[in-house]
Parts: structure tokens; C-alpha cells; sequence
């Protein structure tokens, strides 16, 4: 199964505590409603999924005029999909690549996140593919991250522009432009630098970055991926925030899903910020990252 690996905690916590809760209650009561929030809330997937899910459970009971919890397990895993699905966003989460030319792609989060991991990550895959990829080093501001991602180019076989530590990003992104172009690169992955602290400087500087894509191509970046990390829990809800309002995001990659028992937050992120996850973090592994699958997701909190 594709979620097997990174979901074990949250599984254990909350798949675990879901099928004793539909074991133990003989009949569907308020009691058994009260119980399953709880259970829903504890496990991060966000008030209202939790609201919606047990509000459309009680439909369900109704519906099938359903005596015991166990006639209604069934369809928790179509209806969290259904949550998931029914927020307008666009329900294709894949990457959105170009069928012809360069497809660039822009990575934004702070630091510790997993972002050059994941760009790391994201290559190997592409040049699996056989994809001809090039990372830029636009973090120029973290100490080692240009090191960093020149041990993730070479670990997957792909070429790695960079310039001075604490020089200007765009100057690094205007070089992989340039090389992506004269030498047909199919993707291009960017790993910028991720100051919260300052919002109108980081503003800035992706705008920057974004005018120095657009030069050479213009309906680019084709993806701007927030990278967080799904152990902080609440604290990667309030960063995508942050970012949502500094620059538009397309998508999420949740990282380090592995580490945490709260995969619920995938949901309310969802809820929440109307953003999807594009790719789940499940490891520190060159193989550990996926697209996510809300379906899959879904059977792998429970199995
Ligand atoms: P950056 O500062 O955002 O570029 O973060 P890094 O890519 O350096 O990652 C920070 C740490 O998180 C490293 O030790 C990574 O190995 C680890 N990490 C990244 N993604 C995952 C993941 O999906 N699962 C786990 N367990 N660790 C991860």
C-alpha cells in the first residue's frame, strides 16, 4: 500500500482508536457522536471536518436506519474523500507540468521543513521519469542549504546552478533560467529561502524571483509549493497561512508524515486554507515522497 509506511503513527493513534470506538458502542447514541468528535478533533483533522464528518455519519445512520456504529464504518473512508473533495479547490492534485517546454516549479517554506529534501526528492523522481531536471540553490540566506542541494543533485544524478552564499537569489535564478532554456531542461525545481520573520522582505524577494522566471517564460512558475512539516501540527496551519497571504501558493507538499500521529492535518489544511496537498513527506528516504491520493490516504488511516 502506498501511505503503509508514513502513516503508522497516525494509524496506530487514530485508525486504532476509530475502530474500537465502532467495536465497543452496542448502538448509534448521542454518546457514541460525542465520542467519535473527539476522537476526529484529537487527531488534527480540524473542528469542521470533524463536524462534517459526524454530522454526514448521523445522515448515514439515518438513511439506513442503522442500529450498531458497525453499519455505517463502511462509508467513513468515501465520506472523509468527500469532505476532502467538496472544497472547490481543483480536485486534480498532481503537479501541473507542461506538455512541451520547461516546467518550472518554485519552493516556498522556513527552514527545517523538509524543502530541500523534498526538492531532492521531487528530482530523483523526474529523472526517473526521464526528465531532464535542474535544481537552482536560490537559498541563499541558510547557512549550508546550497551545499546541501548540490548533495541531493548528485545523489540523483541532476545538474545544480548556484551562486554565493548571502547573494541574490534572483541572480541564481536568472543563471537556471537561462541554462534551462539554452540547454532544453524539461523541469526546473527552485529552492528559495524561507524568512517569516520578515514578510514584506520575502514579498519582495519571490516577486523578484517570479519577474526573473517571467522574462523567459512567461506563464511561469507553473507551481509554487509550501513546503511544511506535518509534525508541528497546528503551528504548519498557521505558516500556510502566513504564506498564503505573502504569495500565491498552488499547492503543499506535508512533510515528515512518518513522524507525526496527526495526519489528520492533511484534512484541515484542506478546510482550512482551500490549498491541496500535492505531495506527502513519508521518510527521510529518496524514495519517500508521494502525490497525494485523498482516496488512499483515506483507507490508510484506517487499515
Ligand atoms: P529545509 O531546511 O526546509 O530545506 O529542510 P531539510 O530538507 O534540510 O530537512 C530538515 C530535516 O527533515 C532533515 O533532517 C530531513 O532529513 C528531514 N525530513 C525531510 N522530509 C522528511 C520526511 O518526510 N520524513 C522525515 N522523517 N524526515 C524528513
Amino acid at each position: 500500500e502506498k501511505y503503509d509506511k508514513g502513516l503508522e503513527k497516525t494509524r496506530k493513534s487514530f485508525g486504532d482508536r476509530m475502530n474500537e470506538l465502532f467495536a465497543r458502542f452496542r448502538r448509534v447514541d448521542e454518546d457514541f457522536f460525542e465520542e467519535l468528535e473527539e476522537t476526529l478533533i484529537g487527531a488534527d483533522v480540524g473542528f469542521d471536518t470533524a463536524i462534517k464528518l459526524t454530522d454526514s455519519l448521523r445522515q448515514e445512520v439515518k438513511l439506513k436506519n442503522a442500529k450498531k456504529p458497525s453499519q455505517i464504518q463502511n462509508v467513513i473512508i468515501e465520506k472523509l474523500v468527500d469532505i476532502y473533495e467538496a472544497e472547490g479547490v481543483d480536485e486534480n492534485n498532481k503537479i501541473n507540468l507542461q506538455d512541451d517546454g520547461l516546467s518550472v516549479i518554485l519552493f516556498v517554506g522556513v527552514n527545517g521543513t523538509g524543502k530541500t529534501t523534498s526538492i531532492g526528492k521531487l528530482a530523483n523522481q523526474y529523472r526517473n521519469e526521464g526528465k531532464k531536471v535542474l535544481l537552482a540553490a536560490a537559498d541563499t540566506f541558510r547557512a549550508g542549504a546550497i551545499d546541501q542541494l548540490a548533495v541531493w543533485g548528485k545523489r540523483s544524478g541532476v545538474e545544480v546552478v548556484r551562486g554565493n552564499a548571502g547573494g541574490d537569489p534572483a541572480a541564481v535564478v536568472f543563471d537556471a533560467v537561462d541554462k534551462a532554456k539554452k540547454e532544453n531542461y524539461d523541469i526546473l525545481l527552485i529552492d528559495t529561502a524561507g524568512r517569516l520573520q520578515n514578510k514584506v522582505n520575502l514579498m519582495n524577494e519571490l516577486e523578484k524571483i517570479k519577474r526573473v522566471i517571467q522574462r523567459e517564460f512567461p506563464t511561469a512558475p507553473h507551481e509554487v509549493l509550501l513546503v511544511v512539516d506535518a509534525t508541528t501540527g497546528q503551528n504548519a496551519l498557521v505558516q500556510a497561512r502566513q504564506f498564503k497571504e505573502t504569495t500565491d501558493v498552488t499547492g503543499l507538499v506535508l512533510t515528515k508524515l512518518d513522524g507525526t500521529a496527526k495526519g489528520g492535518i492533511v484534512l484541515a489544511i484542506r478546510n482550512e486554507l482551500h490549498l491541496p496537498v500535492k505531495l506527502v513527506g513519508l521518510g527521510e528516504g529518496i524514495n519517500d515522497l508521494e502525490a497525494f491520493e485523498a482516496n488512499d490516504f483515506a483507507v490508510g488511516l484506517f487499515k
